[in-house]
């Protein structure tokens, strides 16, 4: 589809061709009827375990999981918590939760106490699933008393015996008393309303928000995947180590699942697993971020194993280079490497390169459903082909808000723009290339990390007088959060310690992998924002001029 200009300098991917999913009576009820209709085909396969789980497996545990959530006292509506890095058992909790009507908010699995607390506290969740690397944590953060919201802590694995107050899935799943029937009906929703999904992302500014994406915001992103293959969708293997409580990870399941393909995946990266698995799933397709693509153009592994499978690495989250693209079509001969852009508060990406528009350097086109138009972020003017200003979209896939917070949401959103906080432009072909981020936001590996989260951090430290953090661009990570420190008087303190402060206390991504730089004072306009791009140009300094 060709991308169209209407009156006023918006562009427009056209209309999403089919009405699929967005008919159905709710998000609930589409997976469970793509599940039923796949039968016992496989649609998951562990990469580590080699477990591999058929629809009718999937099909049969949601519906069993969604009467026991019922009979828990989970209802339309209420929230249902997810701390589990990338397994079946969180396919089936989200899958379970979408079934019963309810709202699932993912959690990074890395969290901090801090950090689980902060995002439990935006979307309340009544129950939380917990694998076994974050289920004592999950369990000491919701015991405590300002968390009583939280009703049910479910281990989906490992032993849970060490928490009264939680309970194991497989015991819950095969508890007897639990009376279950073989098939479920997913309460009507009101689509647009009723909330899906709850992802953290700090937008373009402050701490870490609850994006709230509705049904309607799926099930239209959904209809706007259905696309014609050259293979059928069940020959045709795809990989995922890109974790599921991202949105770009979740929303990748979602879809595949939905789609009947077979969806390899890893719980965390791990060199040799990564490619022994393309190689014995002959995969297809992977989803990768900028540092999975730079690890397949650069390290020597990699010649190792037989990758000739891979027909195309689907990458976004953050900028890739056209050096590594180049490096890995020369080096492995995957025949398309195509980049999307997109944000949590777009539900997916709402720019994806074709085989068309796949210039050197852009984001792709607009996908269907989807308007976008270029505003000068001083004058608020529109503005026209090859000129630079922030990107703001429009369409079905566009979140409702943030959770428990207008004031952020009006920033966001005016007049159903979403305005982006990165700069760009369109050609004349109405190919997209982001050029710039004006928000707060630095993003290590892919990863959001909100500088003014960390700054807030910095500041409960006794010694430290003032702060601020900026990302420094590195080849692989794409940028290291770095800290602009102002001691307190006479305070004795080393980069070693604010290293070591920020460590302790917040999520691997957060860490300060770009060192520290001691200041006499944070440079700030007279209303007291910190000047990032003061000290973006001071890093291109000379040391000894700091
Ligand atoms: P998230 O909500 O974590 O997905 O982060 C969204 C942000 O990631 C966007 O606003 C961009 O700043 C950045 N981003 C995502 N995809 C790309 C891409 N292909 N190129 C450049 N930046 C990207």
């Amino acid at each position: 589809m060709t991308s169209q200009l209407l009156p006023g300098n918006i562009v427009y991917g056209g209309p999403i061709p089919v009405r699929v999913a967005q008919d159905y009576r709710s998000l609930g009820q589409y997976v469970l009827d793509k599940y039923k209709s796949f039968g016992d085909q496989t649609v998951m396969i562990d990469a580590v375990s080699g477990t591999e789980y058929s629809a009718k497996f999937m099909y049969d545990s949601i519906v069993r999981l969604a009467q026991i959530l019922q009979k828990l006292g989970v209802k339309q509506n209420d929230v249902v918590g997810l701390s589990s890095e990338n397994s079946v058992g969180f396919a089936i909790a989200m899958f379970a939760g979408f079934a019963v009507g309810a709202t699932v908010a993912p959690l990074n699995v890395t969290y901090s106490d801090r950090e689980v607390d902060h995002a439990i506290n935006l979307s309340h969740p009544k129950v939380i699933f917990a694998s076994k690397i974050t289920v004592d944590r999950v369990a000491k953060v919701a015991a405590a008393k300002n968390n009583k919201f939280v009703k049910a802590i479910i281990a989906l694995s490992g032993n849970s015996k060490n928490h009264p107050n939680v309970q194991s899935f497989s015991d819950l799943m095969n508890n007897d008393k639990f009376k279950t029937t073989p098939d479920f009906t997913s309460p009507l929703a009101n689509k647009a309303e009723d909330v899906a999904l709850i992802v953290c992302s700090s937008g373009t500014t402050g701490l870490p928000k609850g994006v709230q994406l509705t049904q309607s915001n799926l099930l239209a992103t959904l209809d706007s995947q259905i696309q014609p293959t050259m293979m059928p969708l069940n020959e045709i293997s795809l990989l995922t180590v890109i974790p599921w409580f991202h949105a770009f990870g979740c929303l990748t399941l979602i879809t595949t699942a939905t789609m009947g393909t077979r969806l390899v995946y890893l719980p965390k990266f791990e060199e040799n697993l990564f490619l022994s698995a393309i190689e014995k799933y002959r995969v297809m397709m992977a989803f990768m971020v900028p540092p999975l693509m730079v690890f397949l153009a650069k390290h020597p592994i990699v010649d190792k194993y037989d990758l000739s499978s891979l027909m195309v690495l689907l990458c976004g989250a953050a900028p890739l280079s056209r050096e590594t693209e180049d490096q890995i079509k020369e080096r492995i001969g995957v025949p398309f490497i195509r980049q999307g852009y997109g944000l949590s508060e777009s539900t997916l990406s709402v720019l994806v390169q074709t085989d068309d528009f796949c210039k050197p350097g852009s984001v792709g086109v607009l996908k269907v459903g989807i308007y976008a138009k270029v505003v000068d972020p001083d004058t608020g003017k529109l503005l026209g082909a090859n000129e630079r200003g922030e990107l703001c979209f429009k369409g079905d896939g566009i979140m409702k808000g943030y959770i428990g917070d207008t004031k952020s949401t009006q920033t966001a959103i005016k007049d159903g723009w979403l305005h982006t906080g990165d700069i760009g432009y369109y050609d004349n072909e109405f190919e997209f290339f982001i050029v710039d981020r004006i928000k707060e936001l630095i993003k290590y590996k892919g990863f959001q990390v909100p500088p003014a989260e960390i700054e807030a951090l910095l500041l409960t430290n006794d010694k430290i007088k003032d702060a601020a953090v900026i990302g420094r661009p590195d080849e692989e990570a794409g940028e290291l959060p770095m800290a602009f420190v102002v001691k307190q008087a006479n305070a004795q303190l080393s980069e070693d310690d604010v290293i070591k402060f920020v460590h302790e206390r917040a999520s691997p991504a957060k860490r300060i992998r770009g060192g520290v730089i001691f200041l006499d004072e944070i440079p700030k306009n007279p209303s007291g924002k910190i000047l990032r791009r003061v000290l973006r140009e001071m890093l291109k300094k000379p040391k000894s001029k700091l």
